[in-house]
């Protein structure tokens, strides 16, 4: 396959490399497929169960897997002319009692029987979607007329793929020695933590009915597991039905970080999803930012005491303290981190912003740190992140370059760590943080209180209701539950609170009777 071919003439032997990889390239596909029983399959029933991931949105930091989505009785009919696969699966919570994440609503997250999802590879990640099936990269090898190469003991197809107009990339699938494929890897930019691999990888493969496929498949982005199915049983050529569910069809896969914040104020969009994405609406995201539609005009609105409040998006609040700005939350990515850092340098000029406050980790939170850091600010978060953000925004981000990328592409992350409580202040502004305990949303979570405003800011703990409450609504959110149960527990003077997700308009004063009755109390 790889004879090597001197000749006087540079161009010649480049020129029979480029021949003999063509070849190479068939015969290596045909020999694979051949291998795995393949050759004539149209189409895989394929069954089992196993779970996906919503990127950016998991209890803990430190977690194995995104926020996990269990699929049970799960069956994935894939149509390989058509590149498009039918998702059945009962869906239900994924993580343990009380410890949830993100990208739902509540704790645990409803169940749903018989969900189904119809996904055409008609874009970047449902291709690499569809390249993350043993045969699914087969084919697009050959189509895409991949390169073979040899590495310690694997064979190697390798081809570009361009997500739209943002990047370039690559896709790299290793063949063992038996013809089996046994992983496929790509690098895909994650708004947060830049230049990601995307892998899957194929194990104990097993003879069914004449087709050799994998037990057992474990995708991972980023490093988290984004997907996971332990195969039981396999068909070929079964018909399958690709007409997709009736209505918005049904609920997706789950969304990833949201990107909500920059005035679009949707949810994830399908392609983060992790087990195929319904058509329509995709996964749910995190709650999206202040606007929908057109992007909201910024403004900020005076707290009071030097503090304001900075609409038009995710929520974020600056306060002038006496020798620097500190911003609390750095949210959405550059173009959200961006508006917020020129309206706290428009408040407040002649300044520098020392400090930014994260409430938590999930990506729609913490998108925009990067930004901060390019502004030189050090990071304030609960110490239960020890560590992650110093690695998590410290990566290359050279697929799309942001801002700080674009200044300092190997930034130092300064960060600053908060217990269960920290006053900051000057004698003047005060700011007092404080961990919200016993949350079922994210593992380390703060809040902040501004004393002399009687002001409460707090992300994904109370996301306002619609409509608003005016008495003990039935069945309450824990998340609201627990909320005011910490408020209680600091025996805090709450006069309004500002949730991170503004409502609707974004300057309505957010009552403690509201949370109270949200929180199905009088
Ligand atoms: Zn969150």
């Amino acid at each position: 396959m790889f004879k090597k071919v001197f000749t006087a003439a540079g161009l010649a032997t480049v020129l029979v490399w480029v021949v003999s990889a063509q070849s190479d390239l068939k015969s290596v596909v045909d020999k694979s497929m051949k291998a795995m029983g393949v050759e004539n399959v149209k189409t895989l029933t394929i069954s089992g169960e196993g779970g996906d991931g919503a990127v950016g949105q998991p209890y803990s930091p430190f977690s194995d897997r995104w926020r996990w989505t269990a699929n049970k009785n799960w069956v994935r009919s894939v149509d390989f002319d058509a590149k498009a696969w039918r998702d059945v699966r009962d869906r239900s919570e994924g993580e343990s009692a009380n410890q949830c994440g993100g990208a739902g609503t509540t704790c645990p997250a409803p169940s749903q029987n018989g969900a189904v999802a119809v996904t055409t590879a008609n874009n970047f990640s449902n291709q690499i979607q569809f390249a993350m099936l043993p045969l699914g990269f087969l084919k697009m090898a050959l189509e895409k007329n991949a390169t073979v190469s040899k590495e310690k003991k694997f064979t190697v197809l390798s081809f570009p793929m361009e997500n739209g107009t943002a990047y370039k990339t690559n896709v790299k699938g290793f063949i063992n020695d038996q013809g089996l494929v046994e992983r496929v890897e790509t690098m895909i930019d994650n708004g947060m933590l830049g230049d990601i691999k995307w892998d899957v990888t194929f194990s104990n493969y097993k003879d069914f009915g004449g087709v050799k496929f994998p037990t057992s498949i474990v995708q991972r982005q980023g490093g988290p597991k984004i997907l996971e199915m332990a195969v039981t049983d396999v068909k070929a050529n079964q018909p399958v039905d690709m007409t997709p569910p009736a209505g918005r069809g049904g609920r997706g896969g789950p969304g990833g970080a949201a990107k909500g914040g920059d005035g679009k104020g949707k949810g994830a969009p399908p392609e983060f999803a992790g087990g195929g994405a319904g058509k329509g609406k995709g996964g749910p995201g995190g709650p999206g930012g202040g606007g929908r539609g057109a992007p909201a005009a910024i403004e900020s609105e005076d707290l009071g005491g030097g503090f304001w409040l900075v609409t038009g998006g995710y929520g974020a609040v600056v306060a002038n303290f006496k020798d620097y700005i500190i911003v609390i939350e750095g949210p959405s990515g550059d173009m959200r981190a961006d508006q917020i850092i020129s309206e706290a340098k428009r408040l407040v000029p002649g300044k520098p912003i020392k400090y930014v406050i994260n409430t938590h980790m999930h990506f729609d939170h913490s998108q925009g740190l990067r930004d901060f850091v390019a502004e030189g600010a050090t990071i304030i978060t609960n110490q239960g992140n020890k560590g992650y953000f110093e690695r998590a925004l410290a990566t290359p981000h050279t697929l799309v370059p942001d801002n700080l990328q674009k200044k300092n592409p190997k930034p130092k992350i300064k960060v600053e760590y908060v217990g269960d409580m920290k006053k900051i202040t000057d004698g003047e502004h005060e700011i007092d943080l404080y961990k919200v305990m016993n949350s079922t949303h994210n593992s380390a979570m703060l809040m902040a209180y501004l004393p002399k405003q009687k002001i409460l800011i707090e992300a994904d703990e109370f996301n306002v209701l619609n409509p608003t409450p005016t008495a003990p609504v039935a069945n309450p959110n824990q998340y609201q539950i627990n909320l005011l149960a910490n408020i209680e527990r600091l025996k805090l003077d709450v006069d309004r609170i500002i949730p991170i997700h503004l409502p609707n308009p974004a300057t309505r004063k957010v009552s403690l009777q509201e949370l109270k009755f949200s929180a199905g109390k009088s």
